[in-house]
């Protein structure tokens, strides 16, 4: 196989004549006994995988005839069984041709597959040559734990694995950044074998989340967070539930978050329930990446990326990758949603200050009984935002585009003149404000994350201030009432939650991306329920 580049904006075209039935599910079987196994390959089935692996390396005592009939027999799922050596980084360290023995028995014992390893994989097919059962199949696997080598090397790493007569390919390598996986996904279009493609590591979960758009043979899904068979491996309830595996297919349009970290980001909770709720042929999956710009100009598909939610610490670097980008978005100097427009461009958008205003508008106008149709409730009023950060950017842009009379206190005055300056406000520090109360009925946004978790107790301003405003919004979300808000609401302020704000950038997200309003209840059970 020759070299491939390293974009794969060639992947969507490639993969139109792909087989397309669908990416088997492998729960591997971590268990040190066969009891425990058998309870394993019982939840397994319960939770949707396709096929059990027995690692028999895993096993602390094993007898092969019996053990083997027993596990083999008694298992509700097909079989792949694996005796991984210390030497490609499994746990057994015994006879070598006991091992090998133990796997052809395993052949023999109705086993749907077994794993054998590239360095012995020759010798060990030429053993079974003639003797295989009907739809029984070699998986030949070869793993890298140090990196994924150039496109060249994995090219040639197939085809000698292909020559040694395996039915199906098994290539691991090592992320070392999320980039990397875009090799892999190179080699399973372009495989003219079944093929099982894993990038190992936190930066390599892609090539595990999006393998049935890419036409792997299988992927492998862990029952449980401490009993994972290999760096990396993501849940099988998270595949099946959380990232809509069984939809994927090579059509499937790819969105996610771009952070670092972004494990902990809820946003593909939201958006996969989300499309599946109406349909959509789309996925939304975590992007833990390093370097931004690589990231954009490898994942250029129109396809993949579709678009992105941008989180810390990209909000601001994204910005040099844009083609395109919202006028109010670009003097806020942040964004945090990416679209790619049918043309393949970018065009980014600030949905934070849209998220964040709309909260504030909407509890005025309760306040104001007023008609949402007429204009801006924050025009001329003068609204506080404590913060000059990320946050308090994009309210104090916001409110100041919906015609209010910002001012903006912070700890570091140097940073509040400057925001103060761009949006022709009043700049203080935090100690003035405390003092600061030109007339009644302001509005004070908290952009500071004084009174987050874990410093709960703490809040930026005293409560004492708190009857001059007649609203207080506070950008905090853990926890979602402050103590800042507990004291504005005892002043007779009106509150607005961090998580409305959190919510309703969500909203704007989910539009940009598809043309489609945001399915809200569903988005708000959601947050609700994995508050
Ligand atoms: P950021 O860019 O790092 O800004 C932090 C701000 O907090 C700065 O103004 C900083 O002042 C101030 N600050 C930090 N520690 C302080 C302290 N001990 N005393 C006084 N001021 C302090 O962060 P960000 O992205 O704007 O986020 C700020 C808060 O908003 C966080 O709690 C975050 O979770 C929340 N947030 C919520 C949403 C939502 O959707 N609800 C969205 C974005 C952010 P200096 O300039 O003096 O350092």
């Amino acid at each position: 196989m020759g070299s491939l580049s390293l974009a794969v904006s060639d992947i969507q075209t490639s993969t139109g004549g792909m087989r397309s039935s669908p990416t088997l599910l492998c729960t591997p079987l971590m268990g040190t006994t066969v009891d425990q196994m058998l309870i394993e390959m019982g939840k397994a089935k319960e939770v949707g995988a396709d096929v059990v692996e027995i690692r028999l390396d895993c096993l602390r005592k094993f007898s092969p005839q019996q053990d083997l009939e027993i596990l083999i027999k008694r298992s509700p799922l097909p079989t792949l069984v694996t005796c991984r050596p210390f030497w490609e980084g499994g746990q057994y360290d015994g006879d070598e041709s006991k091992r090998q023995d133990a796997l052809r028995l395993a052949m023999h014992l109705g086993a749907s597959y077994v794993d054998i390893e590239l360095e012995v994989a020759y010798e060990f097919i030429n053993s079974i040559h003639g003797k295989k059962p009907e739809n029984f199949r070699v998986i030949v696997s070869s793993h890298n734990f140090h990196n994924t080598p150039s496109s060249e090397a994995i090219g040639n790493l197939v085809a000698r694995i292909q020559a040694s007569g395996a039915d199906i390919v098994k290539i691991a390598t090592t992320a070392l950044d999320i980039t990397d996986c875009a090799r892999i996904f190179q080699i399973m279009v372009h495989s003219q074998v079944p093929t099982i493609g894993i990038v190992m590591g936190e930066r390599g979960l892609i090539s595990r989340l999006l393998s049935p758009k890419f036409g792997a043979y299988l992927t492998y899904g862990a029952l449980e967070a401490g009993a994972i068979s290999a760096p990396g491996q993501p849940l099988a309830k998270d595949l099946l539930d959380l990232y809509n595996f069984r939809l994927i297919r090579p059509d499937t349009k790819v969105y996610g978050i771009i952070g670092k970290p972004v494990g902990h980001s809820k946003s593909p909770l939201l958006f996969n329930a989300a499309f599946k709720s109406v349909g959509l042929n789309a996925v939304y999956v975590h992007l833990l990446v390093d370097d931004v710009e690589k990231f954009f100009k490898t994942y250029s598909a129109v396809d993949f990326v579709a678009g992105c939610s941008c989180t810390i610490p990209h909000k601001e670097v994204a910005l040099h990758c844009m083609d395109e980008i919202d006028p109010i978005a670009k003097k806020i100097g942040a964004i945090n949603n990416i679209v790619r427009r049918p043309d393949g461009t970018l065009t980014a958008f600030n949905t934070d200050y849209i998220g964040a205003i709309s909260a504030i508008e909407d509890g005025l106008r309760v306040l104001n009984s007023a008609n949402p149709a007429v204009g801006s409730p924050l025009a001329g009023k003068l609204f506080v935002v404590l913060g000059a950060g990320g946050a308090g950017k994009s309210l104090a842009y916001g409110a100041a585009q919906k015609g209010a009379r910002v001012v903006v206190a912070n700890r570091t005055l140097e940073r509040a003149k400057e925001l103060a300056d761009k949006v022709g406000g009043q700049a203080l520090t935090l100690e003035e404000v405390a003092d600061f109360h030109p007339e009644d009925g302001m509005v004070l946004a908290n952009t500071t994350s004084v009174g987050m978790k874990p410093k709960i107790d703490l809040t930026p301003i005293p409560k004492q201030v708190l009857k001059h405003y007649c609203m207080v919004f506070d950008a905090i979300y853990t926890p979602k009432d402050t103590r800042l808000l507990r004291e504005a609401r005892e002043s007779n302020a009106i509150i607005v939650y961090g998580t409305e704000m959190l919510i309703r950038q969500g909203f704007e997200q989910y539009k940009n991306f598809t043309g489609l309003k945001a399915p809200e209840e569903l988005f708000r059970t959601l947050m609700e329920k994995h508050a």
